[in-house]
């Protein structure tokens, strides 16, 4: 996506200092307002994460570029210290047709180690019928999540309707870690 920069100058910055990043590296996206008087935007902070390029463009055009939000900061969990979006996790999850678009991310430190469970509901019209299948789509879909993200999830698939569902913005993460 293109960025109107000689109205908002756009930067990338590390969620945690909150320091410019190189082009191409993954962080905040913050905003300037070039144009606006009275009321001027500094550094607004979207806490969206992407990467910023400055290079022409194939269509012909030479603002700055952002690719697509991979996701927001606060939406990232620490896994054994790799940076692990939802979205991935669901990524992974609706390649299946055996199970719904319904999954619950639970996240909890067991003897000082981070364990993560994914629990997702079987699709009533398309699930193997057999433990040997169960296991089997158990074990692939793991197997896509580690893929994806680069850690180990334990899958869990559960009975339709038996995962909570959440009024307004879906809460897709319960994360156990910090709370004891
Ligand atoms: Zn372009």
């Amino acid at each position: 996506m293109h960025i109107n920069s000689d109205m908002f100058w756009p930067e990338i910055v590390d969620p945690d200092t909150g320091a410019p990043l190189p082009e191409g590296e993954l962080g905040e996206l913050v905003f300037s307002s070039i144009l606006k008087e009275g009321v001027p935007m500094i550094r607004y902070n979207t806490h969206d994460l992407t990467r910023i390029h400055y290079g022409k463009c194939a269509c012909g055009r030479t603002t700055p570029r952002i690719e697509k939000i991979t996701g927001r900061a606060d939406d990232m969990l620490i896994i054994r210290g790799v940076n692990v979006f939802p979205t991935q996790i669901e990524t992974a999850v609706m390649r299946y047709k055996e199970v719904l678009p319904h999954y619950m991310i639970y996240v909890d430190r067991i003897n000082n180690l981070d364990v993560i469970t994914v629990k997702i509901e079987l699709n009533p019209s398309a699930f193997p019928d057999t433990m040997k299948g169960l296991e089997k789509l158990t074990k692939s879909i793991e197997g896509d999540i580690a893929s994806i993200t680069g850690i180990h999830a334990k899958v869990q698939l559960v009975e339709p309707r038996s995962l909570p569902r959440s009024e307004g913005k879906m809460v897709r993460v319960i994360d156990s870690r910090f709370k004891k």
